[in-house]
């Protein structure tokens, strides 16, 4: 609520309020340059450097001397693959062969072709047996894989179970390093925090408020960006407590601020009338009446009824009649707005 009616006065709060904004963007932009440059002072923790490496490395080294073998293992194992479907189409091409051979043969029935046959029958074992051999080949290979996989698989069983018992310790760790980033944080913020709130109650209607309230809102930003996303968990528990404490306190002061100004008020409207007035700031005063509120009360009162000559609720004058020239005027202006008499003017 703008507080003053000169129009020039408006644009100078106007550009006092951009002065403010500006003046925050500054800190901000030199708060993150100072934190971007500050050192790392915590180390990135990994589970691994928590788990026993006197007895994680043998297991380390043994798996990877089995996973070099299942490797080896797997390009044998397809070489193998390989040679036995090659054996296998060379055994049925033959077989083919010899099937055509042996149905000519019946039907010519020559006697000299049985040298021809056991020839043949002969080679097309031969092949059958190197069919076999390359079969024996690649289920050894098969089977040396498999022994590789299941060492790979042993090793890392054995490397998960050192991990399970080194996992209390490293998420320990990882719990007080956080606390710890917080604390750093809450020291830098903190003061930051607390001289902003000390200003803003204190000197926030001084002359140089645009600097005061630039200032909070800074403060207001580090405590968003830079405290609270590291706020530590707990499950909630600290987001949730912290979040009543502050609402408590902040609740705390509206009341005893609402109590205050009730009392002030009561203060106030016990004193006589005319004193009331005078204590009043012009301009306040002007833009309450200009919006049918009470100067004195704050209370809403109709101003356009010519008949309303003090307020109903407080009993502040709210119109008298010019003492030179008897015409019904605002009390709250200086000057008769029909004659230009000053208030003090008295008729001769
Ligand atoms: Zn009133
Ligand atoms: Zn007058």
């Amino acid at each position: 609520m703008s507080k003053t009616l000169r129009v020039s006065e408006k644009w100078y709060r106007r550009a006092l309020w951009v002065v403010a904004f500006f003046f925050a963007n500054f800190l901000i932009g030199l708060g993150g340059a100072v934190v971007g440059d500050l050192p790392q002072v915590e180390k990135q923790l990994t589970l691994d450097q928590f788990v026993d490496q006197t007895e994680a490395e043998p297991i380390k080294q043994q798996m990877k001397v089995a996973q070099a073998k299942l490797a080896a293992a797997d390009s044998e194992l397809d070489q193998a693959r390989l040679k036995y479907l090659q054996a296998q189409s060379d055994t049925q091409a033959e077989q083919e062969n010899f099937n055509n051979w042996v149905t000519t043969r019946n039907s010519t029935q020559d006697p000299e072709q049985d040298a021809s046959l056991k020839a043949r029958t002969a080679a097309l074992e031969a092949l059958q047996a190197i069919e076999r051999r390359a079969l024996q080949e690649m289920q050894n290979q098969q089977q040396i894989a498999l022994d590789a996989s299941q060492g790979v698989r042993n090793s890392e069983k054995e490397l998960k179970a050192l991990e399970d018992v080194a996992r209390v310790g490293y998420e320990d760790s990882l719990n007080s390093q956080e606390l710890r980033v917080f604390a750093y944080r809450l020291a830098l913020t903190l003061p930051l925090l607390l001289l902003a709130a000390w200003l803003l109650i204190k000197k926030r209607h001084s002359t140089y408020w645009p600097f005061v309230w630039g200032f909070g809102f800074f403060a207001i930003f580090a405590f968003f960006v830079e405290l609270v996303p590291y706020l530590p968990s707990y499950g909630g528990y600290v987001r949730q407590i912290v979040g009543i404490v502050l609402t408590v306190v902040l609740g705390r002061y509206a009341i005893l601020g609402m109590n205050r100004y009730l009392a002030k008020q009561r203060e106030v409207e016990a004193t006589p009338e005319h004193e009331r007035r005078q204590a009043l700031d012009y301009d306040l005063a002007l833009g309450r009446v200009a919006k049918s509120i009470c100067p004195g009360c704050e209370r809403p009162v109709n101003m356009q009824d010519a008949s309303i000559d003090f307020c109903p609720h407080c009993g502040i004058g709210l119109h008298d009649h010019c003492t030179a020239c008897n015409t019904r005027k605002s009390c709250f202006s200086r000057y008769c707005h029909s004659c230009g008499a000053g208030k003090d003017v008295k008729v001769a």
